[in-house]
């Protein structure tokens, strides 16, 4: 091990590769890596072995308990701590971990969504230890926890969380990428694994500023709150020297983060102010997932440590950018060929030509369901709201590979590939760079990016296990189409040849490289009959399509009940966030500003009253005007704080599921942007020290 803090420090608390090598006999080892790679069950005296051997580690490095972690349908993880204690013969104790505990739980759990699944009061939930992803130690103020990854199924098979449909759509795109592998001649693959890397955004705001607005404890973002005179039209925020506070900050998060494995590579300061990002590099879709949501987590712990408080939400602020979660995606085979690394001459990539258009198929038909699939209510304010990337699917291929796509359905050949030359700077002293052959976009929200695709739709809060598990699967189903095809065929190359022209000719409509965030887009995508789904709630029903379970069930990713449970599950998100919301704007306005705003109109009548009595010529119109001003407003504020109120009893009296939702929609969410109006007009006229909250100023610029 070397001297520097990250060799010092990475995967220091995770129980990988290294260390079973160390802890584990060797045949025992030996036969675990083999039912990890061929994904077989394990047997009991393997559990067993694995079991003593984490337990010893973990004991050596402090531990107490253990917990089988998993992702439950809320989005977030969880855990139930055990400990390793069992009564000792002489009134002592014996510190155990058996095979059994190891390999399954039944945490009972019952209290989690799960869409109607587990509908009856003994309907039992378990976990069951995924190995293909490495235990690890969360040390925090309750001790050293030993955390073991699981999935979460009930009593009859049914996934009831995130990571179980995850490893499924894995499997089935793998087998489907096989085939059409060895259709292709490549004889030699036996797996492909879907390779992921999430960027992060976050916020980071003062953690005594955020105790003092109950938006932000409830809701996670300001449901009130006028813009400051400066916001991020400078761009000087992105990219910027760090502030010290916020370094630190960093600092500590990446040696966090390493401790547990995780490859954190990238960090800056993004376009908002108080915004930043972190990106690791990529690992396999499981992996990924459960670093991600390891990530958000110890993001939002070590904030806390430094007096500030990690917003993870879509839009924490009106007015400046929210934050997303570039989901990165590509497809590896196990002799580690990225399938959409084009090359250099891709139109002579016959094999990547063909992957790239099963992709373009994939969301050209499932437009509806990727878009559901990165959606949560805070992702609305983003999505075709005030701010890009727009609710219409759309696939950016760059110059280069539009110029072969277009080559293939005009003549049925391409040709030719365009190079991308050398970048002159005009200084004698700079290198003259070789150019990539294709500029980005940033406006697009699936877009292609040398060697993998970025879907830049995802909500930055939530788990990257919902759009990829839909995203292997639309795409192991256009695999699994064009196998049948090709397999089939008496001519592989002039089927291949047919098959991609074929493809590309009926989906170019899903390829646009323009500007996706003009108006003029949301005209043209209309007019091709591209999807808009301007809400969450729009775009639910799209689970329970036929198409949808014809297509997951024959994958074996999802069943119809568990489409349905999550369709339900959404509904039920979207109608509870919005609740919350709602009352935290009636509770805000009522109990905060509008006794402010009657503090100051009162001091102003007093105002006005003194100054006429000790001076009847003196002009007291200013007072005058401001009491006015503000007093129209407050009744503003108050008759939409009645009718919000109103709205929202309304809406518990609605039926659960899509009529509720559809509820709030319409109209919780107008009766919010009523009630906040007047209240960001008064905060600009309203004396400073009478403002009850701090303003988006405070929380924005002084961290
Ligand atoms: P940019 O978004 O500016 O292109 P990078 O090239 O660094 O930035 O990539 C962003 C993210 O994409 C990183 O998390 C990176 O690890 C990930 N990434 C790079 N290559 C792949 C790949 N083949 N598959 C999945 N993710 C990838
Ligand atoms: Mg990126």
């Amino acid at each position: 091990m070397g001297n520097n803090v990250i060799e010092q420090v990475f995967a220091k608390d995770v129980f990988n590769d290294s260390v079973m090598r160390e802890y584990l006999p060797k045949p025992i080892y030996k036969k675990l890596r083999y039912i990890m790679e061929n994904g077989q069950e394990l047997d009991m005296e393997v559990a067993n072995a694995v079991a003593h051997a984490m337990k010893e580690w973990a004991l050596e490095r402090g531990a107490t308990h253990y917990t089988h972690w998993f992702q439950p349908m809320t989005g977030i993880t969880a855990e139930k701590h055990d400990s390793f204690i069992q009564p000792g013969t002489d009134g002592g104790v014996i510190l155990e971990f058996s095979g059994k505990e190891l390999v399954k739980g039944e945490p009972d759990a019952s209290s989690f969504p799960n869409g109607g699944i587990r509908a009856t009061f003994e309907a039992r939930g378990y976990t069951a230890w995924d190995c293909t992803s490495p235990a690890f130690l969360k040390e925090d103020a309750a001790g050293v926890i030993l955390c073991i990854p699981t999935a979460f199924c009930s009593y009859t098979g049914e996934a009831l969380d995130k990571k179980t449909p995850l490893l499924r759509s894995m499997e089935a795109i793998s087998a489907q990428a096989v085939r059409v592998l060895k259709c292709l001649g490549n004889e030699n693959v036996t797996s492909v694994s879907c390779s992921v890397g999430p960027e992060q955004e976050y916020f980071l705001v003062d953690r005594e500023k955020y105790l003092q607005r109950d938006d932000l404890i409830f809701c996670g973002r300001t449901l009130f709150g006028a813009m400051p005179p400066k916001g991020q039209e400078l761009d000087d925020h992105y990219f910027g020297t760090l502030k010290q506070r916020v370094a630190a900050y960093m600092k500590e998060l990446n040696i966090e983060l390493w401790k547990l494995g995780i490859l954190s590579k990238t960090q800056h300061n993004e376009v908002a102010p108080a915004q930043h990002e972190m990106a690791p590099i990529y690992a396999t879709a499981n992996i990924a997932t459960d670093h991600n949501q390891l990530v958000m987590e110890v993001m939002k712990k070590v904030a806390k440590r430094h007096g500030l408080e990690c917003l993870l939400h879509e839009k924490p602020f009106a007015g400046v950018n929210g934050s997303g979660k570039h989901d990165n995606w590509s497809l590896v085979t196990s002799e580690g060929k990225n399938l959409l690394d084009p090359g250099k001459t891709p139109h002579e990539n016959m094999q990547f030509l063909l992957f790239l258009s099963a992709v373009i198929r994939a969301v050209d038909e499932n437009a509806g369901l990727l878009r559901l699939s990165a959606s949560n209510p805070g992702n609305d304010h983003r999505l075709g709201a005030n701010e890009a990337p727009p609710a219409i699917i759309s696939i950016f291929l760059g110059e280069q590979l539009t110029d072969v796509v277009n080559q293939l359905i005009s003549t049925g050949e391409a040709t030719s590939s365009k190079a991308g030359g050398k970048l002159l700077t005009g200084v004698s002293t700079l290198p003259d760079l070789n150019k990539d052959a294709t500029d980005r976009n940033r406006t697009s929200p699936f877009a292609f990016t040398g060697n993998k695709f970025e879907f830049r739709m995802v909500a930055s809060s939530l788990s990257v296990a919902g759009p990829n598990t839909i995203l292997n699967t639309i795409v192991a189903d256009v695999l699994s189409d064009f196998a049948d095809q090709l397999e089939k065929a008496e001519d592989v190359d002039l089927a291949l040849h047919d098959l991609i022209k074929k493809t590309l000719t009926d989906h170019q409509r899903i390829l646009f490289d323009g500007n996706g965030y003009a108006g003029d887009w949301v005209t043209e995508a209309e007019r091709r009959g591209l999807p808009n789904m301007k809400t969450m709630v729009e775009a639910i029903p799209e689970l329970t399509k036929d198409k949808t379970i014809e297509t997951f069930e024959r994958l074996k990713v999802f069943n119809r009940t568990e489409l349905e449970a999550r369709a339900e599950i959404n509904y039920e998100i979207y109608s509870k966030t919005i609740n919350i919301e709602a009352k935290t704007m009636v509770n805000m306005a009522s109990k905060k500003f509008i006794p402010a705003v009657i503090n100051y109109v009162t001091d102003l009548a007093g105002s006005i009253n003194e100054v006429t009595a000790a001076c009847p010529e003196a002009d007291s119109s200013v007072q005058r005007e401001l009491l006015m001003e503000c007093s129209n407003l407050l009744a503003k504020a108050r008759k939409a704080v009645v009718e919000l109120d109103a709205s929202v009893k309304e809406a518990a009296k609605k039926q659960e599921g899509p009529e509720m939702a559809n509820f709030f929609k319409d109209v919780v969410c107008k009766d919010m942007e009523t009630l906040r109006a007047p209240i960001d007009e008064l905060e600009m006229l309203v004396g400073k020290e009478y403002w009850p909250v701090p303003t988006y100023g405070d929380l924005l610029f002084e961290v």
